[in-house]
């Protein structure tokens, strides 16, 4: 099963009790992104284009933990960069682990066998593999040959140690639906616990703005992916049936930008996980002080073509839980892959795209530059 029932009761269970005190805005899954550095370069990567003083900052365990404590989603993903670059990522998820949160680990695994014996197997954590697609599809993603083999060595290995594992497959515009059908069969046949899939987002500043997936591009590709493997039902996704539902453009959500909130090296990121706008102090700034209506599909030009999981699978979750039918019916018939699709979102109205990344830089390096030097300034020679 891709989500225990552990895992399901206690998020059910967090919903509705938010759901009851009449909370309008509350967070699913907290991402944190203890560091930016990484040991790949991917060409569809938005995250690792800083400059070297950004790259080498890194969060600490304390605020790593006083953003879990902050925050209270009972699901925290750790990303990046790659995670396992950072020397007390051990101590962040033991950390996490003990407040019996779930934590979802993501790697591109080149460090994952090395790093495995820090980690022990618990209902409360999950490897979570970056594989975009088989051995070739995979290698040409990451922009280096033989990190799928390295990739599925660490898979097995963790397997063999009783650890839970899901594979995060991002898709793009050259994805071929039957071969993506048949790495779904291999990571089933590999023991793989849950996929987590979606197209990826399109990144102002990934080295590749060829290969993203438009709305209309994206729910074809996933109706004809869905149709081989019997509705979705042939794998196991570590995601609702209704976002996939969804995927398939049998749904006009909206997407819960606060549903997946995002610390790193900068702050609070507004307004998601993709998008960095600006930046708040604290979890209670971000939501207060973060202008929701300015963002999302039809919104903002930078929020056109977005579909992905980290803005989308909130959205979808507290459709489940208001709607239970209705997430029963896909999980027992399966996702809809043929006929109408629901209305698209209009752009007509969106606001045009705002360009702030390079001040966010500047005032980051600025500021890291003057820490360092006052930290000099006060260090007896
Ligand atoms: S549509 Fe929503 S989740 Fe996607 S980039 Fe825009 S604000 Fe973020």
């Amino acid at each position: 099963m891709a989500i225990p029932l552990l895992q399901k009761a206690r998020i059910g269970a967090y919903i509705l009790g938010q759901q009851l005190t009449g909370r309008r805005r509350y967070p699913l899954v907290l991402m944190l992104e203890p560091l930016f550095r990484c040991n790949l370069a991917c060409a569809g990567c938005g995250k690792i284009d800083y400059p070297a003083e950004i790259l080498n900052q890194r969060l600490s365990v304390d605020e790593c933990l006083a953003a879990v404590d902050e925050c209270g989603a009972p699901v925290v993903s750790i990303a990046g960069g790659e995670p396992l670059l950072h020397k007390e990522i051990e101590a962040i998820v033991s950390g996490i682990v003990a407040r019996r949160k779930f934590v979802y680990l993501c790697t591109n695994a080149l460090l994952m066998q090395k790093r495995m014996g820090l980690f022990k197997p618990s209902p409360y954590f999950v490897w979570s593999v970056h594989l975009d697609g088989d051995r070739e599809m995979h290698d040409r993603s990451v922009c280096e040959d033989g990190v799928y083999e390295r990739a599925v060595t660490a898979i097995r290995a963790a397997k063999a140690r009783g650890f839970r594992v899901n594979i995060n497959c991002t898709l793009f515009n050259d994805a071929d639906p039957e071969r993506v059908a048949r790495f779904f069969d291999t990571v089933r046949e590999l023991g793989i616990d849950g996929i987590t899939v979606s197209p990826g987002y399109a990144y102002e500043r990934a080295p590749d703005q060829e290969h993203f997936l438009t709305r209309a591009k994206t729910k074809r590709l996933f109706r004809d992916i869905f149709r081989r493997g019997r509705n979705a039902r042939a794998w196991s996704f570590s995601q609702s049936g209704l976002f996939l539902d969804f995927l398939a453009g049998n749904r006009d959500y909206r997407c819960t930008p606060w549903g997946n909130p995002t610390r790193n090296v900068f702050g609070w990121q507004r307004p998601c996980y993709l998008l960095g706008e600006g930046y708040a102090a604290s979890f209670r700034e971000l939501m207060d002080g973060t202008d929701w209506d300015a963002f999302g599909t039809g919104n903002y030009e930078k929020c056109a073509d977005c579909m992905v999981h980290s803005g989308y699978e909130a959205t979808a979750v507290q459709d489940a839980v208001r709607h239970p039918l209705r997430a029963l019916t896909v999980r027992l018939r399966g996702v809809r892959t043929e006929g109408a699709m629901a209305p698209e979102i209009p752009l007509t109205s969106q606001r045009p795209a705002q360009y702030v990344f390079s001040r966010h830089v500047e005032q980051k390096v600025a500021e890291i530059r003057v820490r360092e030097a006052d930290s000099k300034a006060s260090t007896p020679a």
